[in-house]
């Protein structure tokens, strides 16, 4: 059957990849649970999990039997009839979710995308002619056109004008800058803010989650939608299935991808309260978006993130590893982020090469984001036991470095 060998990649072979990756000259063959493999059985452990996408771990059994079983018997049949997995999994994730309404799509910036049309629309029935949407500064929403205009990276937006202008932004955490917004411009409809921002460090605002609260405060007296893009902190990433349940808040639009498929690529936007029903027939629509086989595992992944606990393990075997860094690292310059297994290190200087150097001397996966943060992203079921691996792996490599 599946008889294909590919010849190993020679160092001088010329790449028809556009380059828009700058990869490390590695490559995977084989992954389980925390850990990943080399074709010739070199071991690493994984602590980025493919940027917070595989929560469950690599190769999963119960989704990997869900994958197999479902592409031998049906992938996709179109949105033009019922699905229904797509029904279930939709079902599962309103569950988990606290939303009424659900679109599913292929990727976070599709999500986002979804969720930037339903505020428009909500504005549009309101008789705003130009609706507009806050936005905060340090913020990634995505790669398209449209979110990478409500992303505050000027990197991402470099070259890509015109961008699409109806973003107001403001500090991360800043109110006052909201109220002012608000007096400025009275076209604005919703507020779209990640919980915690990812790219950005691993950062929630200053006042922490009360923040959230606040705003939703805010969109209330406004009567703009609250949108939250949880693509990174959802499914279970920061210790509660969305990072919103650390408050008492509820938004109106919440989206999210990575987790949701681990590894499959899904993602999801959902709506509750006022904005519900802005999407109608021909109003929006995907033809990927939530195929039998997409769906079927979002339902298990869902199910089996609920079967092994893994939202609770995330909060106490990330918290545990997060009270260890501070005690191991005291003596170091270092500040400790952390919510789940939503983990940022905060070096005292630029640390991009740490990256390679865990890698090659520790065997150990990391990522580093805003330039010096230490980001980790382990698998939300990670046991108590390889918590203590990555921790001997990572505090020798900080202490080594520092
Ligand atoms: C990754 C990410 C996105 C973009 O998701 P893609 O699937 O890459 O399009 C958007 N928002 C946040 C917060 C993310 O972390």
């Amino acid at each position: 059957m599946n008889d294909i060998t590919l010849a190993p990649i020679q160092p001088d072979q010329p790449s028809h990849l556009m380059a828009t990756y700058g990869r490390q000259a590695i490559s995977f063959v084989r992954g389980r649970g925390a850990y990943l493999y080399t074709e010739d059985g070199t071991e690493y452990l994984d602590a980025l999990t493919g940027i917070a996408v595989c929560g469950l771990g690599h190769a999963h059994p119960v989704i990997a039997e869900a994958i197999a079983e479902q592409a031998a018997t049906l992938v996709h049949t179109s949105n033009l009839f019922e699905i229904p997995w797509q029904t279930a999994a939709a079902q599962k994730l309103a569950e988990v979710s606290g939303m009424e309404e659900i679109f599913f799509s292929n990727s976070g910036a599709e999500s986002n995308e979804g969720a930037i049309k339903i505020a428009r629309k909500f504005g549009t029935q309101q008789g705003v002619s130009s609706p507009k949407i806050i936005v905060a500064e340090q913020s990634f929403h995505g790669r398209t056109l449209a979110t990478l205009s409500a992303t505050g990276n000027k990197k991402v937006q470099d070259g890509f004008a015109p961008l699409t202008n109806d973003f107001i932004r403001v500090p991360f955490g800043d109110i006052e800058a909201i109220q002012e917004a608000a007096l400025q411009h009275p076209d604005i409809v919703a507020i779209l803010i990640e919980p915690i921002q990812g790219e950005g460090g691993i950062n929630t605002a200053p006042q922490g989650f009360s923040y959230l609260e606040e705003v939703r405060s805010i969109c209330n007296q406004h009567n703009w939608l609250m949108m939250l893009d949880e693509i990174q902190t959802g499914n279970g990433r920061t210790g509660k299935y969305f990072a919103y349940q650390h408050t008492n808040i509820v938004p109106d639009v919440l989206t999210t991808a990575k987790g949701l498929g681990n590894g499959f690529p899904v993602g999801a936007v959902m709506t509750q309260g006022k904005a519900v029903g802005l999407l109608g027939p021909g109003s929006h629509g995907s033809t990927y978006g939530g195929t039998v086989l997409g769906s079927r595992v979002v339902y298990t992944v869902i199910d089996t993130i609920q079967k092994e606990n893994a939202v609770e393990n995330a909060a106490v075997v990330g918290g545990y590893i997060v009270d260890q860094l501070r005690a191991q690292l005291a003596d170091k310059n270092v500040q400790v982020r952390g919510f789940g297994m939503m983990i940022g290190i905060q070096l005292p200087k630029d640390c991009a090469e740490l990256v390679a150097i865990a890698r090659d001397q520790h065997k150990l996966i990391i990522n580093v984001t805003a330039g010096s943060v230490v980001r980790l992203l382990p698998p939300i079921n990670l046991t108590q036991a390889q918590a203590d691996d990555l921790l001997e792996r990572l505090v020798a490599l900080i202490n080594n470095y520092l």
